[in-house]
C-alpha cells in the first residue's frame, strides 16, 4: 500500500471543540463541518462530536444529508441557506435551521409548503458585502417572517469579514451594525466564526460558529494554534521510497530547478500535489524525517517530492516523514505557500487514506 495516511486525532478534536466553548461559557456552538469537516471526513467528526455539539453547520443541503446520516437528530444548519425553491421542502423534512440571505431566498420560503415550520436564521450583511440583507431589510423581513407559517424559530446571524485580523476597524463596525438589530425580538443570534470566537466576546452572542479551530489551526496569522491551545488534528504522513546520491552540480526534478551544490543525499517521498500537497511549496521548506527537519530539494510533482537528507545521514529507505502534523504545523506550511491553512486542509484529495485514533 502507498504510505501516505492522514491520521486524524479524534481526542484533539474533541479537545478544541471544548475549548471553542469554554471560550464563550454558557454559549452553545455549531461545529462547522463544512467542506468535508474541513477535509477530516464529515461522518468521523460528527460522529465524534455528536454527544458534545449543540448543533453543526454545513455549505449545502447536499453537506447536511451526509451529516444527517450519522446526526439525525441534530441541529444543523444551512449556512447559506437554500439555492433553489424546491430545497425548502427537503429542509423541513429533514429538519435543517437555514439562513435566509437575502430577497430572493425569502420569498421562496413564504411560497413553500412545508411539512413543518422552520428555524430561520435572517443574515445581516453587517459589513462583508457578499451575502445578507442591510440592516433595514432585515427589520422588514422580521415583520413578515416573524408571522408566517413556514417560521419556527426567527434568529439572526452574521459573519466576520476580518476576525482574524485583531484591531481591524470593520470589526467594530459589524459589532455596531449587529448590535443596532438589538431591539428586535430574535430567538437566538451567532456572529462569532473562530477568530471572534477566540478573540471578541463582545461577538459571541448565543451561538457561536467555530470551524478552523476545532480542526486544530489558527485563524491568525500572528497566533500559533499552540498559543491558542489548540491541539492539531491531522497529521499527514508519509515515507522515504528511494535514496540516491549525487554528485556537486547534478539537478533533481522537474525543470530541473534545485541544483547540488555539494555531493548530496536526495530521499524520495510519496507525497505530492495530487495528494493535496501544495506545488506552490518553495525550495527549503521543511519535513520532519527522524524528528528532524530537511528541506525540500526541487518542484513538488503530482505523486511525489524530494527532500535533501545530505545533513542526517542516518536517514534512509522506508523513513516516516511529517508532512505535516504536530512538528510541521499546518499554518507554518500555508504560510511558507502563501495560503491559509483552510486551503491545504480542504485539498487533501480523497485518494489520501484517512486513518482515526482515538
Ligand atoms: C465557514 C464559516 C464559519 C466558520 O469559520 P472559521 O473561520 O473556520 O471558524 C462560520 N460562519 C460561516 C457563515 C461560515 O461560512
Amino acid at each position: 500500500m502507498r504510505p501516505l495516511v492522514a491520521t486524524v486525532d479524534l481526542a484533539a478534536l474533541r479537545h478544541n471543540y471544548q475549548l471553542a466553548r469554554q471560550c464563550g461559557p454558557g454559549r452553545q456552538a455549531f461545529a462547522v463541518v463544512k467542506a468535508n469537516a474541513y477535509g477530516h471526513g464529515v461522518a468521523r467528526v460528527v460522529e465524534t462530536l455528536k454527544p458534545l455539539a449543540d448543533g453543526f453547520a454545513v455549505a449545502s443541503l447536499e453537506e447536511a444529508l451526509q451529516v444527517r446520516d450519522v446526526a439525525p437528530h441534530a441541529r444543523l444548519l444551512l449556512l447559506e441557506g437554500c439555492f433553489e425553491p424546491d430545497e425548502y421542502a427537503l429542509a423541513a423534512q429533514h429538519g435543517l435551521d437555514v439562513a435566509v440571505q437575502g430577497d430572493e431566498q425569502a420569498h421562496w420560503l413564504l411560497a413553500a409548503k412545508l411539512d413543518r415550520p422552520l428555524n430561520v436564521w435572517l443574515k445581516l450583511d453587517s459589513g462583508m458585502h457578499r451575502l445578507g440583507m442591510d440592516a433595514s431589510s432585515v427589520r422588514r423581513w422580521h415583520a413578515r417572517l416573524a408571522e408566517a407559517e413556514q417560521v419556527a424559530e426567527l434568529n439572526l446571524m452574521s459573519h466576520f469579514a476580518c476576525a482574524d485580523e485583531r484591531g481591524h476597524w470593520l470589526n467594530d463596525r459589524q459589532l455596531e451594525c449587529f448590535a443596532s438589530l438589538v431591539d428586535l425580538p430574535f430567538t437566538h443570534r451567532s456572529l462569532a466564526n473562530s477568530a471572534a470566537t477566540l478573540t471578541l466576546p463582545a461577538a459571541h452572542q448565543d451561538w457561536l460558529r467555530p470551524g478552523i479551530m476545532l480542526y486544530g489551526a489558527s485563524p491568525f496569522a500572528e497566533l500559533s494554534a499552540e498559543t491558542l491551545g489548540l491541539r492539531p488534528v491531522m497529521t499527514l504522513t508519509s515515507r522515504i521510497i528511494a535514496v540516491r546520491e549525487l554528485a556537486p552540480g547534478e539537478t533533481v526534478g522537474y525543470g530541473a530547478t534545485w541544483r547540488s551544490e555539494r555531493k548530496a543525499r536526495i530521499g524520495t517521498v510519496a507525497c505530492g500535489y495530487a495528494d493535496g500537497y501544495p506545488r506552490t511549496a518553495p525550495v527549503g521548506t521543511e519535513v520532519v524525517v527522524r524528528g528532524r527537519r530537511v528541506p525540500l530539494a526541487g518542484r513538488v510533482s503530482m505523486d511525489m517530492l524530494a527532500v535533501d537528507l545530505t545533513d542526517l545521514p542516518e536517514a534512509g529507505m522506508g523513513d516516516e516523514v511529517e508532512l505535516w502534523g504536530a512538528q510541521v504545523t499546518i499554518d507554518e506550511l500555508a504560510q511558507a505557500c502563501g495560503t491559509i491553512g483552510y486551503e491545504l486542509l480542504t485539498k487533501v484529495t480523497a485518494r489520501v487514506p484517512r486513518h482515526y485514533r482515538s
